[in-house]
């Protein structure tokens, strides 16, 4: 077996004979009871940035969404459907009570979002990813003379935290969420 496979393989094996024979009331209650996470996250799927980590959060404590570039595309987008099955879960289902969008420093799909066009490393076209970043790609090009008055070292923060704001926006175009922030009862944060 490959080694990184492996490696995988024995950690799962060491989490059940370890952590989950310490703490296996804990991980039978949320198996008996069900999940009622408080919090939805979305993060960017970048192997550096797990949500539970950062946050220093419990199995059950969030919802998790994750794609590239924590990216939630407007509701009416036909790339869309991903992140409405799992909003409409996080929303209808859990009615959780805060949605968070978490960006990162160094996001490569943002990086992409700005070139509009992704480049893989042997000069490929990668039309999926290009695809998928494109929604935001519209969003960057609007503001790249704002970006472009800042210093260089302070652009990438700047486009990182449009794709933040972006997203925070486009769940206004999910009906259910609109309600329920005018409500009072879901609450957003970036
Ligand atoms: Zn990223």
């Amino acid at each position: 077996m490959d080694k990184t496979i492996q490696r995988i393989a024995q950690g799962y094996l060491r989490f059940r004979a370890e952590f989950l024979a310490e703490s296996g009331d804990f991980y039978r209650k949320l198996a008996v009871n069900g999940q009622k996470p408080r919090v939805a996250i979305i993060s960017c799927s970048d192997s550096r940035v797990d949500p539970a980590v950062i946050t220093d959060t419990n199995p059950g404590d969030m919802f998790d969404l994750r794609n590239v570039a924590n990216l939630i595309p407007e509701r009416t987008s036909e790339t869309a459907w991903g992140v409405r099955a799992a909003l409409q879960f996080a929303i209808e289902v859990l009615e959780v009570e805060h949605f968070i969008v978490c960006g990162h420093s160094g996001c490569g799909g943002i990086q992409g979002a700005r070139r509009n066009q992704v480049i893989g490393p042997q000069g490929q076209h990668l039309e999926d990813l290009s695809f998928w970043l494109r929604h935001l790609s519209e969003k960057l090009a609007i503001l790249e003379s704002q970006a472009e008055e800042l210093e260089p070292e302070l652009r990438d923060e700047f486009y990182e935290k449009i794709g933040i704001i972006n997203s925070l926006g486009n769940l206004f175009t999910f009906p259910q969420i609109e309600k329920k922030v005018k409500e009072g009862t879901l609450h957003l944060h970036g």
